[in-house]
């Protein structure tokens, strides 16, 4: 199908865009600079050519100089002995503060990410509801007690934070998944130390900058940049660090995991996904249309939970699939900066050359593209919003996260067949079901495996309900009360009382 797709050029002469930005880490309530003085640039992927942002490129021993400000600020400092509500006094600050500077964190985010600047807007508004929401449970994070052991006996179950936990985040939602961390592990009384991806640091040192106006004592939250290898992987090595959680790809999953089982070390990951949207005869094909577009096609694909495989019933596919481009038809891609983009740019050249790749092979395997398949614009990393019909499971556009703009379709005659495709992944992060009869859609949530599901929706996301993934995409949950546990250590104490009141 050829579709003319709406493209903005990005302007050159924006302020925002020649606006010098330099970055120090915070180590120990301190800004500071990289122990070797080197920077890394990081080039807007949608203006090719200007630098948006210079960051320290942290070293082992600037990690290590981290890890010990945590460790201190653990073992040593106020914050794991303050009272929850002490502490969540301080993260509802940094709630408001996020809040009220959240057009400066979205346009960090819109230059470094790629991403549209209204999207960023509404990240950023929802990580302040995250601050929020988990300043709330840090108020009354409780134990057990155990009553029914004996006349002289008494339980205790304490809850007790983890310790130093080191945390690493990718580069599509920096302030999204910092948020989806950080409260929680100081909630639970812990100190963190974070590297953010080397592409996109901006907002999360901005982050902990603004931490440290709200009152968070020197060295519970401190940033370390740089490559992963050379900042990142120290905090599954280091002793002093009692758990690390990772959000990234399975390759460097793999490597985390490996090394902090090596160590005996707490370990939380959150990876990619392949998630099936799937979609019964008698769904409302308007409402499902809209959130396949966007599930498949929101931040140009570049999200975990992304609904990159649609599995449609034979009846419904040809009048879903019309829907479904009509609509990524009027996905506005472009400049970042310009209120009227829904999608910005893919992160860079080489993931442009990646996707553009997958598409080439979607081809040869022998699939069709119903629409797109073409890079957007000159120079800039953008690429349309992308169909495939006649797709067979055993094609790498069906198993392998693509992480670009890029929707699998498939067909199924019977739900047993449906079930079965939607399964047919090594992933198990997201999933969606559409159907008017909840019995139906409820009934095959439930024999998908998935950590994150919706029925009759996609995407939405709220603080109270934990996310991670099955199988290959993750280990451990976030968010929600559950999201506490992560963090915490459970003690048991067993406690023997004299019959002290016998006559
Ligand atoms: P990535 O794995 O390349 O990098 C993630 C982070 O790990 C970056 O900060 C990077 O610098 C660091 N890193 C790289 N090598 C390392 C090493 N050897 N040791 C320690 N750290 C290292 O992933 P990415 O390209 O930034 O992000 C895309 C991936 O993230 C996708 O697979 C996506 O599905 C996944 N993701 C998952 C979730 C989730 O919640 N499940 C959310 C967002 C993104």
């Amino acid at each position: 199908m050829t579709v003319q797709y709406r493209f903005i050029a990005p302007r050159l002469d924006d302020p925002r865009l020649l606006q010098d930005r330099r970055y120090s880490m915070l180590i120990d309530g301190r800004s500071v600079p990289a122990q070797s003085g080197e920077t890394i640039n990081r080039e807007s992927p949608a203006h090719p050519g200007h630098i948006v942002g210079a960051i320290p490129k942290g070293s082992r021993a600037d990690a290590e100089a981290a890890i010990a400000a945590a460790r201190k600020a653990f073992d040593h400092g106020p914050w794991p002995k303050m009272t929850g509500g002490e502490r969540a006094r301080i993260m509802r600050r940094v709630a408001d503060l996020i809040e009220a500077n959240i057009e400066e964190l979205a346009t960090i985010e819109a230059l470094e990410v790629g991403k549209a600047i209204n999207q960023a807007r509404g990240e950023m508004g929802f990580s302040a509801t995250l601050w929020h929401y988990a300043a709330g449970h840090a108020q009354g994070l409780e134990g057990e007690t155990h009553n029914d052991m004996g006349a002289n006996t008494l339980g205790l179950v304490l809850r007790e934070p983890a310790g130093v936990v080191g945390i690493i985040t990718p580069w599509n939602f920096p302030l999204l998944i910092g948020s989806e961390r950080i409260p929680w592990a100081i909630g639970a009384g812990c100190t963190v130390v974070i590297k953010p991806s080397e592409f996109t640091s901006g907002s999360t040192i901005r982050l902990a900058e603004l931490a440290r106006e709200a009152g968070l004592p020197d060295g519970v939250l401190n940033v370390v940049t740089g490559y992963g290898a050379d900042v990142g992987q120290i905090f599954a090595e280091h002793p002093d660090v009692d758990m690390v959680t990772f959000t990234g790809s399975q390759r460097v999953g793999r490597i985390i995991g490996a090394i902090a089982g090596q160590n005996i070390k707490r370990v939380g990951l959150e990876l990619g996904g392949k998630g099936p949207q799937v979609v019964f005869a008698d769904a409302d094909l308007d409402a499902a249309a809209a959130k396949i577009s966007g599930g498949a096609f929101h931040c140009s694909g570049q999200v975990c939970i992304a609904g990159s495989r649609l599995i449609v019933h034979e009846s419904v596919a040809d009048k879903l699939l019309e829907k479904v481009e009509a609509l990524a038809a009027r996905i506005v891609t472009g400049d970042p900066l310009d209120d009227s983009s829904t999608v910005g740019a893919l992160i860079h050249k080489a993931h442009l050359e990646k996707v553009s790749g997958y598409v080439a092979a979607g081809k040869a395997d022998g699939a069709q593209i119903y629409s797109g398949g073409t890079i957007l614009g000159e120079g800039g990393a953008f690429y349309a919003p992308t169909i495939f019909t006649g797709v067979k499971p055993d094609m790498s556009i069906a198993r392998e996260e693509i992480f670009g703009p890029v929707l699998a379709s498939f067909r199924f005659k019977d739900p047993e067949e449906a079930i079965r495709l939607a399964n047919d992944t090594p992933f198990g992060l997201s999933a969606c079901v559409w159907s008017s009869n909840l019995s139906t859609a409820l009934q095959a949530i439930r024999r998908i495996k998935a950590g994150r599901t919706w029925i009759n929706g996609m995407g939405d996301g709220t603080p109270q309900m934990p996310i991670g993934g099955y199988k290959q995409s993750g280990i451990g949950r976030e968010l929600g009360r559950h999201g506490f546990d992560e963090y915490s250590e459970l003690k048991n104490v067993h406690i023997t009382l004299a019959d002290s009141l016998a006559q």
